[in-house]
């Protein structure tokens, strides 16, 4: 090994133990330098040293005095949450949605734009730019803060270069988002697949926290999953796994977007149910529902108002949903089950059926009783979970290197 090659390990394997050690703060603090070595496994004087640095920075912070065993009582680390700014960004369907938040993903700012209905790469990119460049206007924070962009992207995305392979809501191909923001604005991107994104924030600040196998699935324009297996987001060998919106549950079904017949997407997703809300509507069902009004939401209002046709729209969904959800537990056997995306917003109209289904046809008593909720993030949840995705590079839930 050469000596450039030692000094590298070196730096990394330093650099691995202040992330560690970052995260055991973040988790546990305020939390005193014994404890992080306890939990760590580091030596005391390594503790010691990796947080005098930390300290040095401004990211970590002595806060208040601990409970003495017998001695002199030990100062605590907390994080500073206001040392670094983080941007995410949820690029919908139909919308973008940019935030700023903290360390901690507290939302101190954020701004929706609507895209136009005909895009191509060009009007997209500046959309994009014009979403994170207001939200970075409305904020004090000098831009030497900003740690990071993070963006959830609907379709294929290429995590690695950061380029949208395919987005089927505007049928573009090979958007090279990471390259072109951080030309533009000169701060580091990372793009993830937004159902993957929002998996990644219920299992840091939401629903999945602490939990090892998790799947979540995004129900909105399209219908997405994101997989957590063994804490980690699952990508499969090209990255496209957790694709179950173009999972096939009618061979004589509408034809999807993808090109294929009966996909989840063409029965559950948002548009299949004003579609179907039409066709009812067409065949002169008598409903609250208006053809030249219809949205998940007034779906949703008129459900609650006891209208039965927008009652059985949203029991169909869930059933839907149910039968996809159900292959997934005798698949994959997670622990729990997150649903988000707008139309998880339909609630218990869309859950109660959605887990009788699961209730009825598991195979066994366990996978009858998984847990199945619906998304706490709610509508932050993409927009979490892309900032996510920017703290998980300072953040490591590996183990330290002694
Ligand atoms: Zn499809």
């Amino acid at each position: 090994m050469t000596r450039t090659h030692i000094t590298g390990s070196f730096q990394l394997m330093k650099s691995l133990n202040r992330s560690v050690i970052l995260t055991i703060i973040r988790e546990y603090g305020p939390i005193s330098r014994a404890d992080i070595a306890k939990q760590t496994k580091l030596t005391p004087p390594t503790v010691t040293n990796i947080v005098s640095e930390l300290l040095e920075t401004g990211i970590v912070k002595e806060s208040a005095i601990g409970k003495s065993k017998g001695g002199r009582k030990p100062i605590l680390l907390t994080i500073e949450a206001k040392h670094s700014y983080i941007i995410g960004v949820d690029v919908g369907g139909r919308s973008i949605r940019a935030v700023l938040t903290d360390l901690d993903a507290t939302i101190e700012h954020q701004v929706t734009h609507v895209l136009p209905k005909e895009m191509n790469e060009h009007t997209f990119l500046n959309v994009l730019k014009e979403v994170i460049t207001d939200v970075l206007s409305h904020s004090s924070c000098p831009k030497e803060k900003m740690i990071g962009i993070g963006v959830g992207m609907h379709g294929i995305v290429d995590h690695t270069d950061g380029i949208a392979l395919y987005a089927p809501n505007f049928n573009l191909s090979n958007i090279p988002i990471k390259q072109e923001l951080e030309d533009y604005f000169e701060i580091t991107t990372y793009v993830e697949n937004d159902a993957r994104a929002l998996a990644l924030g219920e299992s840091w600040f939401g629903n999945g926290k602490d939990i090892d196998h998790v799947l979540c699935m995004n129900v909105g324009t399209g219908i997405g999953a994101g997989i957590i297996l063994n804490n980690e987001l699952f990508y499969g060998h090209h990255g496209t796994a957790g694709e179950i919106g173009h999972t096939v549950v009618d061979m004589h079904g509408k034809r999807c977007q993808c090109g294929n017949d009966g996909c989840l997407q063409t029965i559950a997703s948002s548009e299949a149910l004003q579609q179907r809300a039409l066709e009812a509507l067409g065949s002169g069902r008598k409903s609250m529902l208006m053809k030249n009004n219809l949205s998940g939401k007034v779906i949703h209002e008129c459900a609650m108002a006891g209208d039965e046709l927008a009652i059985e729209l949203l029991e169909e969904t869930g059933t839907y949903l149910g039968i996809a959800i159900i292959n997934i537990i005798h698949f994959m056997n997670p622990e729990k089950v997150i649903i988000g995306g707008g139309v998880s917003k339909a609630g218990d109209f869309i859950l109660e059926p959605l887990k009788k289904v699961v209730q009825t046809k598991a195979l066994t008593e366990q996978a009858r009783n998984t847990e199945i909720v619906l998304s706490h993030l709610g509508d932050n949840g993409t927009v979490i979970g892309a900032v996510t995705i920017v703290l998980k590079q300072i953040f490591s839930r590996n183990s330290a290197v002694s």
